[in-house]
Order: structure tokens, then C-alpha cells, then sequence
């Protein structure tokens, strides 16, 4: 392989940048020319190619979002596009791909590999982490230390004002920033898409709260499954504990940006190494995780389909750290 090419595609997420300068780095320590696709099968259907020396990607390890901007590209869905992008590749001499992207952006890949016979390696970069085939995902830490930074604020006026507060952090179909932020932020309760709660639970964790003295109570509510029903179950804590003062916060796309951590930025060095490495060494259409503290590759099929649990140790410990 002489070139390749990196892209970052889906929801952006802090630490896509480490990871595309050490694809690039690694690649070209290998003795391989890199271009850099922006905005994703957009620009690859577009040909939006940009090449990359070590030199452009100084300075970019401690920055949020991606240098090689993100988009979704419904065109990429059909045969057509993504003949388009073959074309495109074939005439800038690429021969294999670095997906930084979620579990939609590795379905594209999968299937364009079955088409065009390109390869790619995946790194996953979302904050969900949601995907199966590593302990994390770039972008998760940060976004929970986002989400905790938050729910610290909200704690210090919840105190003051003797209120209850539901905060609403991201997360999509998969309930670990809110389980992580809930824990690390003291909350009282915290509402997943995994295990449906029911507002008379909420109601019970609140009253709790409130004979054990407590001043002040956070609740963690996950999006996903649980999306919009946040309101309802406020106006339901309300009608029945109408003496609560209850108010509901939902953090959004602050969780998407903001400076690495350095847990995002070392996760996405190793994965991004180990990516190009990968590519170079002929694997095709895995995705790279770290399971354990070691590099592991996953078909993009299993990544995509198989779920990956909550440590139910996790979500117990809520219960017994809020009493
Ligand atoms: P993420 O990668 O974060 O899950 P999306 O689901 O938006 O984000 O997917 C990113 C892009 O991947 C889409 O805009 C589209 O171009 C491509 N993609 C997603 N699903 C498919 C699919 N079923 N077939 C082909 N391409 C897809």
C-alpha cells in the first residue's frame, strides 16, 4: 500500500483529532502517503481530498471536534454514491481507508468493502460508547467530564435552593455517560434506556431523599428511550410531592466538545496507531478497540450488531451510594 486516506465521519466527538494525527503519523513513520478526506463519504463522493504531512497535524492533539470536519451523507446509503466514491479514490491512487467515525459510518465502510473491495479499519469516536469491541470509545471520558463538571454546577444551586434537578445528558440509545456522570456527580438516581423507571420510582428515590434530609437531589436522565419523557415525569414527581421544587435540565451538545482529556487523547493515539498499523499489515473491515488495556480488532458486523451491556455493578451501585 503506497496511500491511504483518513476520515472522520458521523457525530464528532473530543479526541478525533489524536486519533487522526497519529493514523497520519503512523502511516507516513511507515513510509505511506496520507490524504486527509473532509467531511467524510460527503467528501470522498466530492472529492475533497486534502494531503497530509506530520506537519498538519501539529498542534492538534488538545483540540476539540476535527480538523477534517464531519458530515452525514445520505448519497453514501446508495450503490451510486458510493460508486462515485470509488471513482474518486481509485483516481487519487488510494488504496485503503481509517474510518474515525460511529456504528453508521462502519456500516458504510462494510459495505463498501463488499462492493469496491476497499479496505478500511475503523476507529470508534463517539461519545456514546456504544459500540461492541472495546472498554471505551474516543470521546466518552470527556464527554462524561463535561456532563460531571455540569451536574457539579447545578449542585452547588440545587444546594442553595433546596431543589431537585433532572439533568438529561446524551448518550443515545445507551445509558453509560449517564451511569458514569451519575455516579461520579452523587446522584440520587439515575434513568437509563437499559432498565425503563417508572415515575413512581423516581417519586419513592425523591421521598427517600427527602425523610434521610437531603437538601438537594439530582436525578440522571439518560436521552435515548427516555428522550422528551423527562418533562412528563417532572410534572408527575410534581403532582405527587408538590412541597419539591423541580427543575429539569438537559446539558446537550456541550457533551460534544471541549478539550480531551487525557484518557481520550492516549485511547485515540493507540487506537489511531494501531489503525494504520493494521491497514498496512493487510486487515480489512475490523474496527479497532482496547479491551483490557489491549489492542483487539472486531469485524465492522459484530461492532455494529452486538450490543454491548452496562456493568450491571455499575447501575447497583447507585441504588447503595444514594441511601
Ligand atoms: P455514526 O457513524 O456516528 O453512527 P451516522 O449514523 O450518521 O453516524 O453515519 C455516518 C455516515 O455513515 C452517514 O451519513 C452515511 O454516509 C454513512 N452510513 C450510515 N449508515 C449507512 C448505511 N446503512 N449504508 C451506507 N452508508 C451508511
Amino acid at each position: 500500500m503506497k496511500k491511504i486516506a483518513v476520515f472522520t465521519s458521523g457525530g464528532d466527538a473530543p479526541g478525533m483529532n489524536a486519533c487522526v494525527r497519529a493514523a497520519v503519523r503512523s502511516a507516513i513513520y511507515n513510509g505511506v502517503e496520507v490524504v486527509g478526506i473532509i467531511r467524510g463519504y460527503k467528501g470522498m463522493i466530492e472529492g475533497d481530498f486534502q494531503p497530509l504531512s506530520s506537519h498538519s497535524v501539529s498542534n492538534i492533539i488538545q483540540k476539540g471536534g476535527t480538523i477534517l470536519k464531519s458530515a452525514r451523507c445520505e448519497e453514501f446509503k446508495t450503490k451510486e454514491g458510493r460508486a462515485k466514491a470509488y471513482d474518486q479514490l481509485v483516481k487519487n491512487g488510494i488504496e485503503g481507508l481509517i474510518a474515525i467515525g460511529g456504528d453508521g459510518s462502519f456500516t458504510g465502510a462494510d459495505l463498501f468493502l463488499k462492493d469496491f473491495d476497499i479496505p478500511t479499519i475503523g476507529c470508534p469516536g463517539t461519545i456514546d460508547n456504544d459500540l461492541y469491541g472495546t472498554d471505551y470509545t474516543i470521546g466518552f471520558d470527556t464527554a462524561v467530564n463535561t456532563a460531571l463538571d455540569a451536574i457539579d454546577k447545578i449542585r452547588d444551586t440545587a444546594d442553595s435552593h433546596d431543589r431537585v434537578f433532572m439533568i438529561e445528558v446524551m448518550g443515545r440509545n445507551s445509558g453509560y455517560i449517564a451511569v458514569q456522570s451519575g455516579i461520579g456527580g452523587g446522584a440520587e438516581l439515575v434513568m437509563i434506556p437499559e432498565y425503563q423507571t417508572t415515575s413512581e420510582e423516581v417519586i419513592h428515590a425523591l421521598s427517600k431523599g427527602k425523610e434521610n434530609k437531603k437538601a438537594s437531589s439530582i436525578v440522571v436522565v439518560a436521552e435515548g428511550k427516555v428522550a422528551g419523557r423527562v418533562h412528563d415525569i417532572a410534572k408527575d414527581v410534581k403532582e405527587a410531592l408538590p412541597h419539591f421544587d423541580i427543575r429539569v435540565s438537559t446539558l446537550g451538545h456541550i457533551q460534544r466538545g471541549g478539550k480531551p482529556s487525557a484518557l481520550d487523547r492516549i485511547l485515540a493515539s493507540r487506537m489511531g496507531v494501531a489503525a494504520a498499523e493494521a491497514l498496512l499489515n493487510g486487515r480489512k473491515n475490523e474496527m479497532v478497540g482496547i479491551i483490557d488495556d489491549k489492542i483487539v480488532f472486531t469485524p465492522f458486523s459484530d461492532a455494529i450488531s452486538k450490543s454491548k451491556p452496562l456493568n450491571d455493578d455499575l447501575v447497583k451501585m447507585v441504588n447503595v451510594l444514594s441511601i
